[in-house]
């Protein structure tokens, strides 16, 4: 019986040959070699664009090392969850330090960014309560949203005077929670965080930022959002990851000890998933340990990335209004964006084309995402593919 004939999951089968038709349809590609500034795919060594690792840490030997040495130690699994046994003095370890470093009262780390949001908004809020949630904000920040059962107001991207709009609107409530993302990640503009803070102060809300983009990029030495802006303990719970810039995979939740203290008590995903396995512990620590002992890196991802706007909008390339490492290269309509992605690739450039319904229609786009993983060369190398595939297509003169 193929799939075609198991009425169960007929609809399904449609619903995919839709996505199909209309060009939704994510094809998965492969990797065959370490995250780097160049990857392998399809069996080419190509420059990689497409990458949140800003610092080039996924394939770091200090990080592998730290790993591997933990392994022998302490082996690979946690074995349970951090409030049975799986807390080990690796995340114990980790949570001091990263605090130590975000200057931030106390940490709690779990398994991704995505769960982090789940664990914390649902803490936060329950059901006769608000959340004032930035119109752009990331689907896990929605999902921990819909979780915690509170009443949903999206204010417009980036605007807090429709925020306080929203807030004056909205009396019928108990709790109160500002949310927004720290970087938007399709256009790179980074949150009116000072804008919020005043707010969050004047009304007496919580606030919370989920600085997935931020976390080791922005601030001195790529301690974040919070960092970036000075303002240390006024934003009450700042959400990170460490499986961007840091080049693993796991979630923080910075901010104040009594919430920290509460999140291990209630969030659901520290209470019931797993801790994050022993060599993503090591890692994530010694990724720590790198940037509190030197801002080379963050300086080198800044330095490409000013770089790479320079040459970019020198070729003529409208590149939006980021003020982060991710370059939007503005092109208009999703076939075109797609055929400029198509042919960076085998140009030997891996960019990947964003278009509807992840932005607005007619304002599909490559996304550049720059790291310190690339050499001088490699950008020359790519700026010279972006030339001659921006002039094949007419894009550029
Ligand atoms: C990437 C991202 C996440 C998810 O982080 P993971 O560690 O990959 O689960 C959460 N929030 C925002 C804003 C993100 O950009």
């Amino acid at each position: 019986m193929t799939d075609h004939h198991d009425s169960k999951i007929a609809y399904l089968v449609e619903q995919l040959e839709d996505l199909k038709a209309n060009n939704l349809f994510n094809r998965i590609r492969t990797i065959e070699s370490p995250m780097d500034g160049r990857v392998v795919i399809d069996g080419r060594r190509i420059l990689n664009f497409c990458a949140n690792n800003y610092l080039g840490l996924a394939n770091h030997p200090r990080l592998k090392d730290a790993a591997k040495r933990a392994i022998d130690e302490f082996g690979i699994g946690p074995g349970a969850v951090r409030t049975i046994a799986g807390t080990t003095s690796l995340h114990d370890r980790l949570e001091q330090r990263l605090a130590e470093f975000k200057h931030a009262e106390a940490v709690v780390t779990l398994q991704s960014g995505f769960t982090a949001n789940l664990a914390t908004i649902p803490a936060l809020v329950g059901q006769s309560d608000v959340i004032f949630s930035d119109r752009l904000n990331h689907a896990s920040i929605i999902d921990g949203c819909r979780l915690s059962r509170a009443a949903i107001v999206a204010y417009e991207h980036g605007d807090p005077a429709d925020l306080r709009r929203k807030i004056a609107e909205s009396t019928e409530y108990s709790r109160r929670l500002i949310i927004t993302d720290g970087v938007f990640s399709m256009d790179g503009d980074i949150a009116p965080l000072p804008e919020l803070v005043e707010i969050a102060e004047e009304y007496q809300i919580l606030l919370m930022v989920d600085d997935a983009h931020g976390e080791g990029v922005l601030g001195r030495g790529g301690r974040g959002i919070v960092d970036h802006f000075g303002l240390h303990g006024r934003v009450d719970v700042e959400v990170g990851t460490m499986s961007k810039a840091f080049g693993v995979v796991g979630g923080i939740v910075a901010g104040k000890r009594t919430i920290i203290d509460w999140i291990k008590q209630r969030g659901r995903p520290f209470l019931f998933s797993s801790a994050m396995t022993i060599p993503d512990a090591a890692a994530c620590l010694e990724a720590v340990e790198l940037l509190e002992a030197s801002d080379d890196l963050v300086q080198c991802l800044w330095h490409n990335t000013e770089l790479m706007k320079r040459e970019m909008q020198a070729l003529g390339f409208d590149i939006g209004s980021s003020a982060t490492p991710i370059i939007p290269l503005m092109l208009g309509e999703a076939a075109l964006a797609q055929e400029f992605s198509r042919r960076l690739f085998e140009a030997g450039v891996f960019a990947m084309a964003i278009a509807y319904p992840t932005v607005p229609k007619g304002k599909a786009r490559i996304r550049v995402m720059n790291t310190a993983a690339h050499t001088p060369q490699d950008l020359e190398e790519a700026l010279t593919a972006f030339q001659h595939v921006g002039r094949d297509l007419g894009v550029i003169g």
